[in-house]
């Protein structure tokens, strides 16, 4: 394994290669159903092959996530050698009090007195301004002066320009999270964040760095473009190493299911060092980063500049969604459009084709029609008919 540093935290040595504690083996395909027999070999896996980064959240596998990652350092009396992070369940906080209350929560369900990185999570506009009206800033920063958490940092899933903002908007952020692939360096912060980051010596974690899984089981015209490299790598090396090659990367996490995952990828994490990657292989991911692409339906860009929609419709988000489903052949997509959606009242069937939103899309795109399309798509692929 090998190691990295936060610029602003220079004496702690990170893995390369962190444990993410969302995709661990669940029984009967039920999220909040943690195999522990199965997670604990992960998890033991992970650390046997130095992973030294355990990231989870308030609200990963159902509110399980946590308490069993608690337990799980503690019967192997790991909790000094490891670090750990969690966040803070900002959509949850009501009043200043409620950080207070949630970190609590939280050291109790992870059985310590105290989170490494505490993060506040899957930060937007909205939660930024949420944020600095309920003060938690200052809370973060006597939390840490108390010993209750060590270092502050963000998620990220907004557009660029937020991204900034928040940066900019305090100065004692130690790291942050960023969610970053070779398909999506232009998507929400993207390699611009990465680079504005580091430029303010902001160390930066990487979340989806497999794009959920999706990088793992490519199109076969996007694997033919690594193919050609003469390079015999899975899809999975592919998606490490164009992260690990950047310097800025300080850890990759990942959400490992199997043991066998947790190996394969500490080899990886092994082996890649930084600034390797040739010319030609830079060109392979260029290259079926636009194969993936060229199977998209929408030529969507996430922008935003689309929103807000007088209905709420979450419509950048809908066309990721179904970009995904088309392009990687992904039908399990269509249920959590349903359920983040759908049924929250925001998905395509929401809009009343009020023609608002269609002036402001710089693509050019039907966006009314293309819903619509969206729409029948993945609820077809819900019930399986993929006429
Ligand atoms: S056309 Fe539909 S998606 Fe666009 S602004 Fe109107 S309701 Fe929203
Ligand atoms: S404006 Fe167009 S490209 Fe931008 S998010 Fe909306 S639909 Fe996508």
């Amino acid at each position: 394994m090998q190691y990295r540093g936060f610029p602003k935290i220079p004496n702690k040595s990170i893995s390369v290669l962190g444990l993410g504690m969302m995709r661990l083996p669940v029984v009967g395909g039920e999220g909040s159903k943690i195999d522990e027999d199965a997670a604990e070999q992960v998890f033991l896996t992970a650390v046997e092959g130095g992973i030294n980064y355990i990231d989870t959240a308030y609200p990963y596998h159902g509110g399980h996530s946590e308490g069993f990652t608690g337990k799980v350092i503690q019967k192997h009396k790991r909790r000094d050698s490891l670090y750990l992070a969690t966040k803070s369940p900002i959509w949850l906080v009501q009043e200043a009090r409620d950080w207070d209350r949630y970190l609590n929560e939280q050291l109790e369900r992870l059985r310590t007195d105290h989170v490494d990185f505490y993060l506040f999570h899957a930060m937007n506009q909205e939660r930024w301004e949420k944020l600095l009206r309920l003060g938690g800033l200052e809370w973060a920063e006597r939390a840490r002066r108390e010993g209750r958490i060590r270092h502050i940092g963000f998620s990220f899933h907004d557009r660029y320009e937020v991204f900034k903002t928040i940066v900019d908007g305090y100065e004692g952020w130690e790291f942050c999270q960023i969610q970053l692939n070779y398909l999506d360096t232009e998507y929400q912060a993207g390699l611009a964040g990465l680079h504005y980051a580091a430029q303010r010596n902001i160390g930066v974690i990487i979340m989806e760095g497999l794009r959920g899984g999706a990088l793992a089981r490519l199109p076969a015209e996007a694997a033919a473009c690594f193919e050609r490299t003469g390079q015999s790598r899975s899809a999975v090396e592919w998606g490490f190493r164009f992260l690990f090659d950047m310097p800025e990367v300080v850890t990759v996490l990942s959400g490992m299911g199997t043991v066998e995952q947790v190996k394969e990828n500490c080899r990886v994490a092994e082996e890649a060092r930084p600034l390797i990657l040739s010319e030609e292989e830079k060109k392979a991911y260029a290259a079926a980063a636009q194969a993936i692409r060229a199977r998209m339906p929408v030529p969507c860009t996430s922008c935003g500049y689309c929103r807000p929609c007088p209905q709420n419709v979450a419509i950048n988000e809908i066309f990721g969604i179904y970009n995904s489903a088309v392009a990687f052949e992904q039908p399990g997509e269509a249920l959590w459009y349903k359920k983040a959606y759908v049924d929250a009242g925001t998905g395509a069937d929401a809009c009343v084709a009020c023609g608002a939103c269609l002036p402001k899309c710089p693509q050019g795109i039907d966006i009314i029609t293309q819903l619509q399309n969206a729409h029948q798509y993945l609820m077809k692929a819900l019930t399986g008919d993929k006429g």
